[in-house]
């Protein structure tokens, strides 16, 4: 058995009912396998064996009390995961699914993400099972509270700066940062996707769907094409799905469906800019669901989707390009086929990992523009970094500044990427591409420091 595939069976056996994490090694270590025959210095210093196994697992118990006074414990988790090129740095999720598995799978991409940026960053991931839905902001302040009663002697500005992901955002980050600061007694940047008055960076909140854009839009460029008057699909209405459609419309785009755990929205019309506002207000204010847009816009149709099912409508419709922005394991093989038999040839993960390995052969096999998460969703990882740089310069740089500063590092990581696929023989093959040149610059770190 070759060293790659031998490590794919360890990784199972010593982390058994982990499937995600078993998947997200699997994806990269079969990319590196070509890396073994170049680099023999790696296989004599067993960096790939290493590399999956992470530095520290804290795993913690979050008790917090709701408004009635019932008394509630949560699982906290943060996987400290590489730091040979910099801090650990990382998101927080709170969503029910949320376990081990999960965590170590989402840190373990993170490492070659981060690594991609360009950015002095390791990887790291942390969260709890908490479910933010239908809760006050009382509540979730206590529970933040009580999740950083633990989590504030493991981290710090260089050691571990953790962000927000799926049930993170603005409020979250504010309730963590503020009772970081109340423990500590330090104003310092340790929490990234800050509000902007207390040491956030301008296009945060943006960056991670902008970049998927942007990245989009290299791929395109390649092929001598644009976005101007493509056609969108687009899952979520978060963060990155927000964003996603917001950059999509400034590039002449035409984004058609939005969803929620819920279902989703198909708008033929196309979601414009006074949608796009109510979908915002609704999602991040009101806290509402997305089958409220078809109450209020009559040019779209509502379907609920059932988690269960063996295919998801939202990646059945006419279309040009997909940009998944909800969750892990979103496009099926039979999503995948879908996909292309109503013209997709672009697809920019702004989610982590949400093509499932059958729906990702499905793309390779049709060799079209596949960009996947790690590469295509790095810009919010990346103005991450800038804000870190920001809060030690004590400086801000303006809207502009930052906004060039993530379509450059955009650019990088996919010249990084392409360029990477042609050098072992495979052009345009993005996840190869990506997977290698995040690698690289870990395992070549690791190796200078020695066996520690
Ligand atoms: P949000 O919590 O803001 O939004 C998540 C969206 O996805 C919501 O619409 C949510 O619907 C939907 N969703 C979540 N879980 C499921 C599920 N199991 N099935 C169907 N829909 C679901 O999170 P973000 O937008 O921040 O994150 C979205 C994805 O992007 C995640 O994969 C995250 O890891 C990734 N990502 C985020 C980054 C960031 O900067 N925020 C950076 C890089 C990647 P509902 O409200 O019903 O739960």
């Amino acid at each position: 058995m070759s060293l790659v595939k031998d490590l794919i069976e360890k990784v199972k056996v010593k982390n058994p009912a982990e499937p995600e994490f078993h998947q997200a090694v699997e994806e990269v270590m079969e990319s590196l396998e070509l890396t073994v025959e170049r680099h023999p210095e790696f296989v004599k210093a067993n960096i790939y064996e290493r590399i999956v196994e992470p530095d520290r697992a804290i795993l913690f118990r979050v008790p917090w009390a709701d408004d009635k006074g019932d008394v509630h414990v949560q699982k906290g988790f943060r996987v400290q995961y590489n730091n040979a090129i910099g801090p650990y740095k990382g998101g927080l999720r709170f969503h029910p699914s949320v376990n081990l598995g999960i965590i170590k799978f989402l840190g373990f991409e993170q490492v070659f993400k981060n690594s991609l940026t360009t950015l002095p960053m390791g990887g790291g991931k942390g969260g709890s099972d908490f479910d933010p839905k239908g809760k006050s902001d009382g509540e979730v302040m206590r529970f933040c509270q009580a999740f950083m009663r633990e989590l504030f002697r493991h981290i710090g500005p260089n050691t571990d700066v953790p962000a927000g992901d799926i049930g993170v955002g603005g409020r979250e980050i504010g309730y963590l940062y503020g009772y970081y600061k109340k423990l500590r007694n330090e104003h310092t940047g340790v929490l990234t996707g800050k509000g902007l008055e207390y040491g956030g960076s301008l296009i945060r909140p943006e960056a991670t769907g902008y970049g998927a854009v942007y990245f989009a839009a290299e791929m395109l460029n390649v092929k001598g094409e644009t976005l101007e008057g493509k056609t969108a699909l687009v899952s979520g209405s978060g963060n990155v799905a927000q964003y996603t459609v917001e950059k999509l419309l400034d590039l002449g785009g035409k984004p058609v469906t939005m969803s929620d755990s819920g279902g989703y929205i198909y708008d033929e019309a196309g979601i414009d800019r006074e949608k796009l506002a109510f979908v915002m207000d609704l999602k991040n204010l009101r806290r509402g669901r997305i089958k409220e847009y078809v109450e209020k816009f009559s040019s779209a149709v509502y379907t609920p989707v059932d988690q269960g099912k063996d295919h998801n409508p939202l990646w059945n419709h006419k279309a040009n390009c997909a940009f998944p922005s909800a969750t892990q394991n979103e496009i099926n093989a039979k999503d995948a086929k879908n996909l292309l038999n109503n013209g997709v040839n672009v697809i920019s993960e702004g989610a982590n990992m949400p093509t499932t390995p059958e729906g990702i052969e499905v793309f390779m096999e049709a060799k079209i523009m596949y960009g996947l998460g790690k590469a295509a969703n790095a810009g919010g990882v990346a103005v991450s970094g800038l804000e870190m740089s920001q809060n030690s310069l004590r400086y801000n740089w303006t809207r502009e500044e930052v906004d060039q500063k993530l379509q450059g590092i955009m650019k990088s990581i996919h010249k990084a990427a392409y360029e990477t696929s042609e050098a072992y023989g495979a052009a345009g093959n993005y996840p190869l591409g990506a997977n290698i040149a995040g690698f690289l610059k870990v395992a070549k770190s690791m190796l200078a420091y020695g066996v520690v």
